[in-house]
Formats: C-alpha cells, structure tokens, sequence
C-alpha cells in the first residue's frame, strides 16, 4: 500500500511538472518582430521605420525596442499594412474539371457536381484569397461556409477569418413573406450560426434589378436582425437603395441606378456602401464561355453586364463624391475571382479616380467597422489580431503593387513569407 501511494505521489507530480513545463514553453514562446520601414496603420496614417512586436497572435506594441529573443523579419523594403478584408465573396463558385460554372448554391445552377467538390473548392478559394492578402472575408449566401469556416476556424486549415450569411433571404417581388415570416427567417438563421442577414431586396441586375421587398418588409428583415444582434447586408438597386437604409439595414451591395440623393441619405444614416467598381462584371466577360447558359447567364444578360460596367464605375465615382459616404471594399467574387480580389482596387484607383490611401482604408479599418470587427482586425494596433500583410512596392505611388503581395500573417501565424532570400 505505502508503494502504491508513493507511485500515485510520484505520478501527480511528474504530471504537474510536465504540464507547468509546457505552459512554461508556451509562455517563452519568442515574440515575433516585424520591422518595417514604411507602415499604412489601416487608418490612414503612414508610421516609417518602426518596428511591430507581435506575441500570443497579436500585435503587442508598435515602436520600441526589439524584445530579447525575439524573432525578426525584416520588411524594410516592402509596405506593411493590415491584412485586407473583402465584405463580399462566395468561396465555392469555381469551375469545375470541365471549365464550367460549378458549386452556387442554391437553385437550377447549383448541385451540378458532388458536394465535397464544392468544399475542397472552397477550401482552395479560401487559401486563394489568403495568399493573396485577404485576412477576413464575409461569405453571402452559401450554407457549406459553415464547414469551410470550422475547416479554418477550428482544424487549421489555411484560409482567411470568414464571416458568413450562410443562405441568403431572397424577396420574390409578390405577396410571400410576411413580415412575420420573414422574422421567423431571421431568426433561423441566428439560429443556424449566421454571422450577418444577407438580403436580396431587388432582382438580378442581369433581369433590371427590379425591386422584390416592399418597405414593410425590408423593415421585418432588418429591424429583427438587428433585434439579435445581426448586421444585415441587402444586395439593392435603384429605389431599393434608400429602402434599405430607412430600414436600419446595415450594408448595401451593388447599389446601381441610385440617385445622388439616394446616396446622400445613405450617408446620413450612416449606412455602409460596396459598389463594384470593375472586378465582378470583368470577370464575368473575361469568362463568358464558363457561365454561358447556366441559369440567368444568358448572351442577353451579358450584353447587359457589358453595357452597366460604365455604369457601375460612374456610380462608384458618385459614392465617392458623396460627403461622408463610407464606402467600403467588397468584390463580389464569383467563380475566376478568388485570389484576384486586388484588382478591384485598381478599378477604384486607375479607372474611377479613388485616392489610394481611400481604397486601402476602405479594405481595412473601414471595412472591420462594418463588419463591427474593429477591435479584432483593419489596423495595426496593440490589442488586434496580428494580420498583417507586406507589398512589394508602395501602393499609395502605384496602385497595382496589390498585386505583389509577398507576406502574409494572420492571428501571428505566417503563411506567406517570400521575403527570406531576396538579393540584398
Ligand atoms: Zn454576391
């Protein structure tokens, strides 16, 4: 008996001192250096030469000494700024083995391959858009985002925080949908682990993009999302613009054929704007023979996609006209768009005239505003997650420098570092 409890005594302590040994390893885990000498803090402002101490996946301090045994990186030569984040995607569009349209639930056009084909699709897109500097994204509409997210979340597999809507409510344009329905709608999917209401509130813009929820029930939608805690994004055009604005609605999408005064009252209200201004509609001309007879991609629909590009760009350089308008970064992308979400800002810049400092916040502590992330993520600050990417080059000189993104951090782990062996 005396031998048994001394092994047991034995035991407990050699388990306590493995485990103190481990929380000990965890603790002295070396912070990590970035050192930078041109830094975009995410609002607005530039710091040069600084450094930025990340510990525990977040950013520790700015400035300062470099901590003893800390490991360093040196961006120098590169621009540092917060990861990006892009409010509108749909990581399993893609095409499949045959170079169609494949994985967009829901419908006729959706289905059309097995489901584990749509999620290792998007599993790719999602290391796509991470690679490509997209730190956080928000998925509107589709109901595999919440294994993709858990995918991320929880079994690491690499890919940007994601934020999703899971199924959109889609307005049909005739008397289905109380408002009382619609609130039970809302509610399920608080239910289901939606992180924001997606809402069609008019037709596709390829069909005129007419409205489909009338003002009462936009306000159901809205106004009980609100009720649990939800931000709503409403994908709008023309009268529906305002609709969803004196509905509390959250963030507009798309946005086309609204008035100045439309966008005026979107700015009073305070309400968050994403206009594409190139990328979504490009993409779909650039890839016309992939999409070409599924659903509404008709040739009609894409003479139509060909005619508003120009207006959509004169649209988004309206919105960025309108005083006090925030206008976000949101690309919509579709199947052909993931990993190249940095050309929209070239739209912005190069063809719509946005100041490049404008389109950058707009991806950053913008857009983690909108998303009410602002205390996670969009700017270096001690407190927030550590995501963090590095240009080559100086983005605020020359805009396509998006395109070089050649580090990228995000909760303090690295997944892309093509610095370590550049000629010196
Ligand atoms: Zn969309």
């Amino acid at each position: 008996m005396p031998m048994t409890s001394r092994s047991r005594f034995v035991t407990f302590w050699s388990v306590l001192a493995l485990f103190l040994a481990v929380r000990f390893a965890a603790a002295q885990e070396p912070p990590i250096v970035l050192k930078a000498s041109t830094l975009l803090d995410g609002k607005g402002k530039v710091l040069h030469n600084t450094i930025i101490v990340v510990a525990g996946g977040k950013i520790a301090r700015v400035g300062g000494n470099v901590p003893k045994s800390a490991l360093t990186y040196d961006l120098t030569r590169l621009t540092v700024l917060p990861g990006w984040i892009d409010v509108h995607v749909h990581p399993t569009w893609h095409f499949d083995a045959n170079g169609r349209l494949a994985g967009v639930p829901p419908g006729p056009t959706g289905e059309n391959e097995p489901k584990q084909q749509t999620a290792l699709a998007g599993a790719a897109n999602s290391w796509k858009m991470l690679a490509a500097g997209f730190t956080t994204v928000q998925s509107l509409g589709s109901p595999l985002d919440k294994d993709l997210k858990d995918a991320i979340d929880r079994q690491g597999l690499p890919g940007p925080r994601i934020l999703t809507s899971l199924e959109p409510i889609f307005g049909r344009g005739d008397a289905t949908g109380t408002p009382d329905e619609l609130r039970a709608i809302v509610q399920q999917h608080a239910k289901d682990g939606a992180d924001v209401i997606k809402v069609f509130a008019s037709g596709s813009i390829r069909e005129g993009g007419k409205p489909t929820l009338s003002q009462e029930q936009l306000d159901a939608i809205c106004g009980e999302a609100k009720k649990a805690g939800l931000r709503t994004v409403v994908h709008a055009y023309g009268p529906s613009v305002r609709m969803a604005s004196q509905a509390g609605c959250t963030e507009i999408e798309h946005g086309l054929y609204a008035t100045e005064g439309d966008l005026g009252f979107l700015a009073e209200h305070g309400t968050y704007f994403d206009p594409q201004a190139g990328l979504v509609i490009q993409n779909y001309l650039d890839n016309k023979a992939r999409y070409l007879g599924f659903g509404n991609y008709t040739e009609t629909a894409f003479e139509t996609m060909r005619k508003v590009l120009p207006e959509f760009q004169q649209l988004f350089r309206q919105a960025i006209t309108t005083r006090g308008l925030k206008v976000i970064f949101g690309t919509d992308a579709v199947a052909g768009a993931h990993g190249r979400n940095a050309e929209e800002f070239i739209y912005r810049v190069q063809t719509c005239g946005q100041e490049p400092m404008d389109a950058m916040v707009s991806a950053n502590s913008l857009a983690a505003e909108a998303l009410g992330l602002q205390n996670r993520t969009g700017s270096i600050a001690p407190g927030l997650d550590a995501d963090i990417i590095a240009l080559d080059g100086d983005p605020l000189k020359d805009i396509t420098v998006v395109r070089h993104v050649v580090f990228v951090m995000r909760g303090g782990r690295i997944f892309v570092n093509q610095v370590t062996g550049q000629a010196k």
